[in-house]
């Protein structure tokens, strides 16, 4: 499990990040916290001829409140400063919930904003040893010729398992991405292209440099809850983030919904918007809002748990969170169940 040979770059500015970028195309890939990253490149799942090791740029780092009252927050701020970030944590909640889910303090203190909205995705027939990987003739998304998830078609179904995106999402954030023209922004909804081989909007010659949160929804309440294997560390076999701006009547004002782990991107569901705004609390709103999304969510067998589990803990997870908005049941604020 020894790294490849490669050459390691380590900019000190964006511009010369993106200098390089262009210069390598697909042969350059960036590393921040390489929580990923790093166990991806032992695992032979790349094999680029330079490192762009972006951790020295200064500018990508911290939360700033802007002048118009979006909060830009910098892809290199790590998972730990997150937490730490009080004016993230009262007005931005889900965020805390989702990002206190994520791996173990090591891993949080290491890995970066940017970098889980980055992950690449993930499938049990993909995430193995090069050696194993071989064995079985590899895969549509590395080696081979054929899908082991679905046989007969020709779409990689690699599950989007970052946690920060689906928080995000029900935020409307955006996101500022670097390239050799300048900044350019993008709804984060846009970012993700649900294709488990191409599955981000970043071209070679870009880095993903911020992400912008709205006042909008900033005071909104929110959670995230997430399945996975141990507890303590896994990465999600499915996430549900929901948040809502409920007025002292119990009346929803405006909410969101998203999923992930569940489809090669994290989605929004669509219908909750529409459907809850204006609306107290009723168990049979709520059954509905839980049938879209149980509808929205496609798992599949990418992980070791069945997609049937994973569907029906959907189901629990909406129905938890939505409950938990209208203060029908008490708050889950670290996103363990
Ligand atoms: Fe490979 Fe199919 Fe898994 Fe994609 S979904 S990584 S093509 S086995």
């Amino acid at each position: 499990m020894s790294l490849p040979a490669m050459r390691v770059v380590r900019p000190r500015t964006v511009e010369d990040a993106v200098r390089v970028l262009a210069a390598h195309g697909p042969e350059a890939m960036i590393l921040a916290g390489g929580t990923d990253v790093v166990p991806n490149l032992q695992m032979r799942l790349f094999a680029p001829r330079v490192l762009l090791d972006i951790k020295g740029i200064g500018s990508l780092r911290g939360v700033v409140r802007q002048p118009d009252e979006t909060i830009r927050v910098g892809a290199l701020t790590t998972l730990t400063q997150l937490l730490a970030t009080e004016s993230l944590r009262l007005r931005y909640p889900v965020i805390s919930s989702a990002v206190r889910s994520i791996a173990g303090p090591l891993q949080r203190n290491m890995g970066t904003l940017g970098g889980n909205l980055c992950l690449e995705t993930r499938c049990r027939w993909y995430n193995q040893s090069d050696f194993w990987r071989k064995s079985l003739g590899g895969c549509l998304k590395k080696e081979g010729t054929i899908c082991h998830v679905a046989p007969g078609g020709d779409r990689c179904w690699a599950v989007w398992s970052g946690d920060c995106a689906p928080a995000l999402l029900t935020l409307d954030a955006e996101i500022e991405i670097a390239g050799p023209n300048g900044n350019r922004r993008l709804a984060l909804s846009s970012f993700y292209r649900n294709d488990g081989i191409n599955r981000i909007a970043l071209g070679g010659d870009e880095l993903l440099a911020a992400v912008v949160l709205p006042p909008r929804t900033a005071g909104w309440r929110g959670v995230y809850h997430k399945l996975r294997i141990r507890n303590s560390i896994d990465y999600p076999l499915a996430g549900v983030a929901v948040v809502m701006n409920v007025d002292e009547q119990g009346v929803c004002r405006d909410a969101r919904v998203a999923l992930g782990a569940v489809n090669p991107a994290p989605v929004l569901v669509k219908q909750a918007a529409d459907w809850l705004i204006g609306k107290k609390y009723s168990p049979e709103l709520v059954e509905r809002l839980v049938h879209a999304a149980i509808q929205t969510g496609k798992p599949l067998t990418t992980s070791a748990s069945s997609p049937v589990y994973r569907r029906e803990m959907l189901r629990v997870f909406t129905r938890r969170a939505l409950e938990e908005m209208w203060g029908m049941r008490p708050r889950t604020p670290n996103g363990n169940d």
